[in-house]
C-alpha cells in the first residue's frame, strides 16, 4: 500500500542553556491513506516535536542531525519536507492546504483580533480560488460541519467570546477548510473537561470518517488511542519504542515499556479514556540519557550487560509490527 507519510531514522537535538538534549533519536513509522495513527507517550517522549517536524515548524533551537520526512500530495508528488525551507511556497502550500494541524490550545492557531469567519476565509484566500461569496458560504458549511449552531452568526464571533470547546471546534473548522489529506492533532482534548472531550473525539472521528483523511493524533492517554487508532506508535525519551496495529499494541505488545503501561491500565473496557499512568522508577534526566537502551533504568526485563552498553536496533516482525528492544534480537 502507497504510504502518505513517511518518517525515516529521524533525529532532532534541542540546544538549551543546560546543554544537549537528545530530543527524538531514531524515530521511523509511516501512515497511510485514510489512516488513523495514535503516538502515545509521556511528556518530554518527543512526540510533539515529531508532529512539527511534518510541518516543518521546529522551534529554533532544535536542529535535525539525522533522517527524513517524507509527504506524498494526492497528486503523487512526494515532497522530502525537512529539505525544504521552512517559508518555502511548497511548505506554505502544504501547511493548510495539505495538512492540517489542531492544538491543546486553541489560542496557538486562533488569532485573539479577527473573527473566526476572517481567519477561516483568509485561509481559503490563501489555499484556493473562491470568490469572496463562495468563500462566506464555505466558511459557514464548515462550522455547520464541526457542528456549531447557526453558522452564519458564528463567522462573526472573536475566539474569546466562544466556550472552550466551541474555540477547539473553531479550530478544527479552520483546519479542515482546504480538505487536508492529513490532520495531526497534538493533544486535540487534553485541556478539555471530560464529557467536551467526548464530543471532540467523536466529533474528529466522525469527520476522519467522512473526509477519510489520515490522522495522526497524539496523546499520553492510552484510553483514547484504544478508541481511536488504526495503529499505534509508543514513545519514550525521544524514541519510538514500539509501533504496531491497535490490537498487537494491547494483546501482543513485544516492548517491555508498552507492557508496563498496559499494566499499570487495570481495566480497559471498563474504564476508557484513561490517562497514562506512570509505571515504577524516574524518569531519567534528558541532559544525561541512558547508556544502551533509553529504558533500561525502569525495563522489568533488564539484561545484564546487553541492555546498559548497546542501543538496540528496530526489530520487524510481521503485521509491520516493530519494536526496539534486545529481546527480539539475536
Ligand atoms: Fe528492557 Fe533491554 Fe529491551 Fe531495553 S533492550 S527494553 S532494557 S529488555
Ligand atoms: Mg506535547
Amino acid at each position: 500500500d502507497e504510504t502518505i507519510l513517511e518518517i525515516n531514522d529521524l533525529n532532532i537535538c534541542f540546544e538549551m542553556r543546560e546543554g544537549t538534549v537528545n530530543a527524538v533519536n531514531g524515530v521511523t513509522f509511516s501512515v497511510k491513506p485514510g489512516e488513523v495513527l495514535g503516538i502515545v507517550g509521556e511528556s518530554g517522549s518527543g512526540k510533539s516535536l515529531s508532529a512539527r517536524s511534518i510541518m516543518n515548524l521546529l522551534p529554533r533551537n532544535a536542529t535535525v542531525t539525522n533522517g527524513s520526512v517524507k509527504f506524498r500530495k494526492n497528486d503523487g508528488e512526494v515532497v522530502d519536507i525537512l529539505a525544504e525551507k521552512r517559508e518555502s511556497r511548497k511548505m506554505r502550500e502544504l501547511r493548510g492546504g495539505h495538512i492540517g494541524m489542531i492544538f491543546q490550545e486553541p489560542m496557538t492557531a486562533l488569532s485573539p483580533v479577527h473573527s473566526i469567519g476572517k481567519q477561516i476565509m483568509t485561509t481559503l484566500n490563501l489555499h484556493t480560488d473562491l470568490s469572496k461569496k463562495a468563500q462566506v458560504e464555505r466558511a459557514a458549511d464548515l462550522l455547520a460541519m464541526v457542528q456549531m449552531p447557526k453558522p452564519m452568526e458564528m463567522l462573526k464571533k472573536y475566539p474569546h467570546q466562544l466556550s472552550g470547546g466551541m474555540r477547539q471546534r473553531a479550530m478544527i473548522a479552520m483546519a479542515l477548510s482546504c480538505n487536508p489529506s492529513l490532520l495531526l492533532a497534538d493533544e486535540p482534548t487534553t485541556a478539555l473537561d471530560v464529557t467536551t472531550e467526548a464530543q471532540i473525539l467523536d466529533l474528529i472521528m466522525s469527520l476522519q470518517d467522512e473526509l477519510n483523511m489520515a490522522v495522526i493524533f497524539i496523546t499520553h492517554n492510552f484510553g483514547v488511542v484504544a478508541e481511536i487508532a488504526d495503529r499505534v506508535s509508543v514513545m519514550y525519551l525521544g524514541n519510538a519504542v514500539e509501533t504496531a496495529s491497535v490490537d498487537d499494541i494491547f494483546y501482543h505488545p513485544k516492548h517491555p515499556y508498552t507492557r508496563a503501561l498496559l499494566q499499570s491500565i487495570p481495566r480497559l473496557d471498563g474504564q476508557k479514556r484513561r490517562r497514562l499512568q506512570t509505571i515504577e522508577g524516574m524518569v531519567p534526566d534528558p541532559f544525561n540519557l541512558p547508556t544502551g537502551c533509553v529504558f533500561h533504568t525502569r525495563c522489568a526485563e533488564k539484561m545484564a550487560g546487553k541492555c546498559t552498553s548497546q542501543i538496540p536496533e528496530l526489530t520487524h516482525f510481521e503485521n509491520d509490527q516493530m519494536a526496539r528492544c534486545h529481546l527480539h534480537q539475536a
